[in-house]
């Protein structure tokens, strides 16, 4: 066996490329047929936010801020920029550092820059478990746009906001399940009581991707939590996904 040539590795990381990004687009389509993902964007459309056709693309999201999960979590433009993503290597590719992403509000807070949160959905092509993984994910950014779209929320602002938003995203997308849990080797003895638990978890960690919040992550979510997780708008009741 002769060793690896440059060009063979080069060619080995774009044959992947490929392949994340087919099934990450074979995902996207499907969803279209998912009952809960066809429910939200109905609701989206009823309250008054038509979700654009292209709300939801795959990006290469190699090196982006935000920790665990398959959608990038903190999405702000300043409002001359249209588009969260640059171009790299000729892809889309999420365009947000930590380093950007503090610039953009330190230009915020001096009143330089007016920024939002872009309704738009991405799912990170090559963090994608299957295809149950990559509709949770989307179920998860739906419901931030639920948010959103019914109330004037700011959650690059008010941390609580933010809080709350990811507390219930955490909570009605199935990313908590026990099932999904156990997969991910996190289901341990104290069984009653985990769902809460894995929300809380994960909620912490998507606080802690805005700067504006990291420091007291876990006191927002803790403050918003009775609230926010007994809120399961636009379900009427917690849609057991499994
Ligand atoms: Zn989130």
């Amino acid at each position: 066996m002769s060793a690896d040539t440059a060009a063979e590795s080069v060619q080995r990381e774009e044959e992947l490329n490929k392949i994340n990004r087919d099934r990450c687009e074979k995902y996207i389509r499907s969803s279209k047929r998912n009952v809960t993902i066809k429910f939200l964007y109905d609701r989206l459309t009823k309250l008054g936010c038509d979700p654009p056709s292209d709300l939801m693309r795959c990006l290469d999201c190699t090196g982006r801020v935000g920790g665990f999960g398959a959608v990038e979590e903190i999405q702000v433009v300043s409002s001359d920029r249209k588009r969260n993503s640059i171009k790299k290597n000729g892809e889309e590719a999420c365009a947000q550092t930590r380093d950007e992403i503090e610039g953009l509000l330190a230009k915020q807070n001096d009143g330089e820059a007016k920024l939002r949160l872009v309704p738009e959905i991405y799912l990170c092509r090559q963090h994608l478990r299957d295809e149950s993984h990559a509709h949770e994910a989307l179920v998860h950014e739906l419901i931030h746009a639920v948010d959103m779209c019914r109330t004037k929320m700011d959650p690059i602002k008010n941390c609580i906001h933010m809080a709350c938003t990811e507390i219930r995203a955490e909570n009605l997308s199935g990313e908590c399940h026990w099932m999904r849990e156990m997969q991910n080797g996190r289901l341990a003895t104290d069984f009653v009581g985990h769902g809460e638990k894995c929300v809380k978890r994960r909620a912490i960690l998507s606080v802690k991707a805005n700067p504006n919040c990291a420091d007291k992550a876990d006191e927002y979510v803790e403050a918003a939590f009775d609230r926010c997780f007994k809120d399961t708008f636009p379900f009427d009741r917690h849609p057991n996904l499994r």
